[in-house]
């Protein structure tokens, strides 16, 4: 290790010569791995952070400022992405070639390169969760100040962007029936008190932490990157150890901690859940995955207006389960494709705004993920997957409501409806499910604390637990719900003795 690895991060053989002395191994360093770690640092246990892919960026890339326009945002979103397949059965069983869906993998995960829309889930989306709203209000409240979500109604941090035009916009899609408000972002509108605010990132979060540090040093949280969970084997019903690809050197190493927390995005922490056979304690392993419904379109204004720099969001309702979020007009490129003025070919001149509508889909224990066994072995199975997803009668009328709505909106603004796109299923990058959360085993995978029902040292801390997709972006839920698991998890491994005692003691 000679850059910026050996700053932050500790080699793995360090943390496998006494693995047994980890309370905790959290897999994935995204927004779910780095909260949880950080929380159950906060109540004395000691964390290792186990991360497939390298440290590239320190904070979000939007705060780099990088000029998309020449790709440079792209090219390095492009070099921490690795592709992999969402499918209809029909599709699975005739090998179609279908567009790939990257996976982010580096430490942040997709924290370093997300949008920053962060709302809260409507209430009556718990609906069918086997936890009550009102349960989640404090951790949404502790994630919000970790985050700094600015333009949630905190007079501190006011939203981020304020213009003339957004206000009229505001006045005219309300007026319209389509109430809309400032969109709440992870993105710090505090005075500066100290630099680097700006996108919220997990990896900003972790690196600013007084945490993290060396693990030979007996370092609270210590990181460990393009290191792989391959496989968590099972002795009885405890996880007894993990087997890890360290990518540098291509060996295989095992890891013995107490209890080993799933942080891995909904897909992957399900996936390797399934690679690991789990699916032969709990059949639901990798069932009920979802993605949100997703439209993208552009309207165009017939003149540049410099007065309208807008992000505004129009709230999902129990009748209308879709949120609209219009940003634009555009001056310049966003800083990444998927994100991007690019993304329609329309013209970054002032005149086109980004509309899109994200909807709740239909929750179908048949859509699943299936291993396939593919993929560069350097990879340690992270590709060998598909995701089998079908959409419902009811999906398609809803993502038809959806783009009619988008066209209604543009026209309230005074702008034209341009170009529409229905996404395929995975593009949202909202995925959810594979670890159902139920009040009982019969019904789901684990418990309302994110606990597997059947392994005793195994929880997951990020959507793979969610039981249906809830009306908003998810990066603020799944923050919220990773403090949540990890403050039940605290309670709980602090009433264990910790290995390393029962050694001193014995
Ligand atoms: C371009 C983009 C824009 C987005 N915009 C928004 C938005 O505006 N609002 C919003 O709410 N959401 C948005 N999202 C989605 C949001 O970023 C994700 O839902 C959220 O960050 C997921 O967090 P996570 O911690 O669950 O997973 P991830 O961020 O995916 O982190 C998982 C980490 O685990 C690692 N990992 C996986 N498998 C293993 C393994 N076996 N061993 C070791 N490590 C492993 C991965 O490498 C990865 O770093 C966006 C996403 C993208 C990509």
């Amino acid at each position: 290790m000679t850059g910026l690895d050996a700053v932050f991060e500790s080699p793995i053989s360090d943390v496998a010569r006494a693995s047994s002395d980890i309370d905790c191994l959290v897999i994935g360093s995204g927004t779910a791995g780095v909260s949880t770690a950080l929380l159950l640092a906060d109540r004395g246990c000691r964390v290792v952070i186990l991360e497939a892919g390298p440290l590239r960026l320190l904070s979000h890339i939007g705060n780099l400022r990088l000029a998309d326009t020449t790709g440079l945002a792209s090219r390095m979103s492009d070099t921490v992405t690795i592709p992999t397949r969402w499918m209809t059965p029909r599709q699975a069983q005739s090998d179609a070639d279908v567009p790939a869906i990257p996976a982010w993998i580096g430490v942040g995960g997709r924290t370093v390169f997300w949008t920053g829309t962060a709302p809260r889930y409507k209430s009556w989306d718990f609906d069918d969760w086997p936890i009550a709203a009102d349960d989640m209000v404090p951790y949404y409240d502790q994630a919000e100040r970790l985050m700094k979500v600015s333009g949630n109604g905190n007079e501190d941090q006011p939203p981020f962007y304020r213009s003339v035009g957004q206000k009229l916009a505001i006045e005219r899609l309300t007026a319209a029936g389509l109430p809309a408000r400032p969109t709440p972002v992870g993105i710090d509108t505090h005075r500066a008190r100290r630099l680097g605010a700006g996108f919220d990132s997990s990896a900003s979060r972790l690196l600013a932490s007084e945490h993290l540090g060396k693990f030979a040093d007996g370092a609270a949280v210590s990181l460990v990157t393009q290191a792989i969970a391959v496989k968590l084997q099972t002795e009885r019903d405890r996880i007894g150890s993990v087997v890890v690809l360290d990518r540098r050197s291509g060996n295989t190493l095992l890891l013995h901690p107490r209890h080993v927390v799933l942080a891995a995005g909904a897909v992957q922490s399900a996936r390797l859940a399934l690679a690991s056979g789990l699916d032969r304690l709990s059949p639901l392993v990798g069932h009920y995955v979802n993605d949100h419904l997703f439209v993208q379109s552009t309207a165009e204004f017939p003149t540049a207006r410099d007065d309208a720099n807008m992000n505004v969001m129009v709230d999902a309702t129990p009748e209308r389960p879709f949120h609209l979020q219009i940003q634009g007009p555009f001056k310049g490129t966003w800083y990444h494709q998927s994100n991007s003025t690019m993304w329609v070919n329309c013209n970054p001149d002032g005149t086109h705004m980004m509309m899109a509508a994200f909807g709740v889909g239909s929750v179908e224990k048949d859509n699943r993920i299936v291993l396939t066994g593919e993929g560069s072995a350097e990879y340690g199975g992270m590709q060998g997957f598909r995701v089998i997803y079908e959409r419902t009668p009811r999906d398609e009328q809803r993502l038809a409501a959806m783009q009619a709505t988008l066209d209604e909106a543009a026209i309230a603004l005074g702008s034209t409806p341009g170009k529409t796109q229905i996404n395929p299923p995975g593009s949202a990058l909202h995925e959810i499910g594979g670890l159902r959360m139920a009040d009982n085993p019969a019904h789901g995978v684990t418990d309302p604390y994110g606990r597997f029902w059947r392994v005793e040292n195994l929880s997951t801390a990020d959507a793979s637990a969610f039981p249906s997709q809830g009306s908003a972006n998810p990066y603020l839920t799944i923050t919220a719900w990773s403090l949540r698991h990890a403050d039940a998890l605290a309670r709980s491994l602090s009433k264990k003795p910790s290995r390393t005692a029962e050694s001193v003691s014995t």
